[in-house]
């Protein structure tokens, strides 16, 4: 089908990480998604037999815009455009007043928000998550995009709701 899931999150918590680690050998690239804005990156993901687009929403802050003003649309865009967010926090530095912006802003989007904790390399740094609860959202879980850590019950969660 064509639900779209959108990662979001401040620079540097892993966005673009976690996308490639998704998109991975799963990968469509999509050129042509009616009714979507063309200046990021989509993917065809299929998972457990269900199929959505993942859109890597950072990276594209204009220069003249104040880093809080790109985000901001950033979540916009994403709020605007997709039935499922994932929320993308760095474990490491635990939250950081931005994620909270970002979050109060996703809590009132009526979305589907699950928060993915990155950079939870190992099994020991596991109680990294639990600060991630205070965001206020169900789901919530620890992943290493880089160390391929946990992204299977990541989507396994996204599509329990695509
Ligand atoms: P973005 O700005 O949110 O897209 O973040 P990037 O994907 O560009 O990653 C920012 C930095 O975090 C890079 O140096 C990555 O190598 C690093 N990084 C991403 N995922 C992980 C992870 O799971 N564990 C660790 N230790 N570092 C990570
Ligand atoms: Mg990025």
């Amino acid at each position: 089908n064509g639900d779209v899931v959108a990662i979001i999150g401040r620079a540097n918590v892993g966005k673009s990480t976690l996308f490639n680690r998704i998109v991975q050998k799963r990968l469509a690239i999509v050129d042509d998604i009616p009714g979507v804005t063309r200046d990021r990156i989509y993917a065809r993901v299929e998972w457990s037999g269900k199929s959505f687009y993942l859109v890597d929403t950072g990276g594209f802050p204009n220069d003249d815009e104040p880093l809080l003003d790109a985000v901001g649309r950033q979540i916009a865009r994403a709020i605007e455009e997709a039935n499922v967010i994932i929320l993308v926090i760095d474990g490491r530095e635990g939250i950081l007043p931005q994620d909270e912006k970002i979050a109060e802003i996703l809590r009132k989007s009526n979305r589907k928000v699950i928060v993915a904790v990155n950079k939870v390399d190992e099994p020991m740094h596991e109680h990294l998550i639990y600060d991630a609860y205070k965001l206020g959202f169900e789901d919530v879980v620890g992943v290493s995009a880089e160390h391929n850590r946990n992204i299977s019950n990541l989507l396994d969660i996204v599509v329990a709701h695509v």
